[in-house]
């Protein structure tokens, strides 16, 4: 018996009409589709008059489902996979079905579209032929500081993905840990009150601070590299800094480096928790 084939079918961020003709084809012929939130996803089937059945698939009963969607794949149904937005498993769940359909040898097939991450580094204005996608940064402000930390050196244009009640205390965090780089705020794309604002980090934050607009909707953050010179200076002052930490207690080794590097105290103190050192 021929298997079915697992379609993963990404759907607009905002604007229906980004919708693709071989997305609404597609949604119309399986058996099934597999939606994080069926009511959520039922909108748009309506919107493009498709009929198709719906199943809920997210991060809560993936592992539970795997199994019975690979019969009904095996047993030669065609199924898709969609997200609430966007390009499903792009900050979003499907990576364990994908997985094991690959594994079980079933077809899996995409259906590309819309994705916010590529929506705003279109847009952004800067390198990007080389980036990092880091998507959400940690919800808690020391393991935010500290992943940031973690990326201060990286030389290729960050991409975040961020919740707008967080969005404020990133940009801070960001300023404070990065410090003066350019960044691209990225808004709403494709809806309505769609902004684009590229500027300094001090700026943006300001500006976000002022305007609580801006702390709503949908948000990505596009943030330029470490200059490459930056990064070969502060990979010495880290060097310095990762020796004393090895010999001394964190505050001491840190208050050395300081003297020894002349960088800010903040940012040692926040690379040496960076790096799994405890305060003592
Ligand atoms: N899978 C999706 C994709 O392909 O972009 C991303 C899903 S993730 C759970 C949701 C995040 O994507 C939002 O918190 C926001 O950071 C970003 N996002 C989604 N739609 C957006 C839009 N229209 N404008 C700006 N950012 C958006």
């Amino acid at each position: 018996m021929t298997q079915g084939v697992l379609y993963v079918v990404a759907t607009p961020i905002g604007n229906l009409e980004d919708i693709s003709l071989r997305a609404t084809r597609q949604l119309s012929e399986v058996t099934l589709i597999l939606a994080e939130d069926t009511r959520h996803t039922q909108n748009l089937l309506h919107h493009l008059n498709v009929r198709t059945p719906l199943s809920a698939l997210h991060d809560h009963n993936e592992a539970a489902q795997v199994q019975s969607i690979l019969q009904k794949l095996q047993a030669g149904d065609d199924l898709a996979l969609v997200s609430d937005a966007g390009t499903p498993l792009i900050s979003d769940p499907g990576y364990r079905l994908v997985r094991a359909a690959l594994e079980a040898g079933i077809r899996v097939s995409p259906v590309p579209g819309a994705c916010a991450m590529v929506a705003a580094l279109s847009v952004a204005g800067v390198a990007s032929d080389r980036f990092a996608f880091e998507g959400f940064l940690p919800a808690k402000t020391v393991a935010r500081r500290s992943r940031l930390a973690q990326l201060r050196l990286e030389t290729r244009t960050l991409v975040f993905y961020e919740a707008p009640h967080r969005v404020l205390e990133t940009l801070q965090d960001m300023w404070e840990v990065m410090g003066a780089r350019e960044l691209t705020l990225c808004r709403e794309l494709t809806k309505t009150f769609e902004t684009v604002r590229k500027g300094v980090l001090s700026d943006i934050l300001l500006w976000v601070q002022q305007d609580t607009q801006q702390q709503r909707g949908e948000i990505v953050l596009v943030l330029a590299g470490a200059a490459p010179e930056t990064a070969d200076d502060q990979e010495n002052n880290l060097r310095i800094l990762y020796v004393l930490l090895d010999e001394l207690p964190l505050r001491q080794a840190v208050d050395l480096a300081v003297r020894l590097t002349g960088c800010r105290k903040k940012w040692l103190y926040d690379a040496a928790l960076a790096r799994g050192k405890r305060d003592d």
